[in-house]
């Protein structure tokens, strides 16, 4: 079993709704059980600024699928959300499922870069990271909660539930 720690992002479509959807749906992953979730943040879009801001969470996944099982799984959720592929990058999306860590593992193929290779510089990633893993390093050594406390927050914002 590896721990695998997975990014979700949203910002068409009811954002909040396709987040917590997604949520139950990853909880339904064969050979997987979800150990952790963090709050839900409110973020700025990366990128094209044309576009609303975004719902992002980060979870922990326990499971014994391989990381490209896991990404074949993530991406069947995308796709069921209605996500369309389109040609510009980071732009609007009804649901993006990212695999941010899998356990210590290095993995650089033509489907899979893990660590995620934005993860550092991501505020809606390293945030809602330390939130629920601020005891965890990186495989190279850095730890998160240092990395997550020295980014800029570019007006993310926690959202307290209701
Ligand atoms: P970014 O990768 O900058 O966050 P994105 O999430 O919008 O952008 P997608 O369109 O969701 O990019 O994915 C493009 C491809 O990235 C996927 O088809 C997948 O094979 C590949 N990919 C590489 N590494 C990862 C990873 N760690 N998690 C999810 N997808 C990955
Ligand atoms: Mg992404
Ligand atoms: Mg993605």
């Amino acid at each position: 079993m590896v721990i695998a720690y997975i990014g979700l992002g949203s910002n068409l479509s009811e954002p909040i709704k396709q987040v917590e959807s997604a949520i139950l749906a990853i909880g339904k992953t064969p050979h997987s059980q979800i150990i952790q979730v963090s709050s839900l943040y409110l973020s700025k879009p990366m990128g094209p600024q044309d576009q609303g801001d975004y719902i992002n969470a980060v979870l922990a996944l326990e499971t014994s699928l391989s990381a490209i099982k896991l990404l074949d799984a993530l991406q069947a959720i995308e796709n069921k959300a209605g996500r369309i592929r389109k040609e510009n990058r980071w732009g609007a999306r009804i649901l993006d499922l990212d695999i941010i860590l899998f356990g210590n593992d290095i993995i650089n193929t033509d489907r899979l870069t893990v660590p995620h290779y934005g993860m550092c510089e991501r505020e809606f990633v390293l945030l809602p990271l330390a939130e629920i893993a601020s005891k965890l390093n990186l495989p190279n050594g850095d730890s998160v909660n240092f990395l997550s406390q020295n980014i800029a927050n570019n007006g993310i914002t926690r959202l307290i539930p209701s």
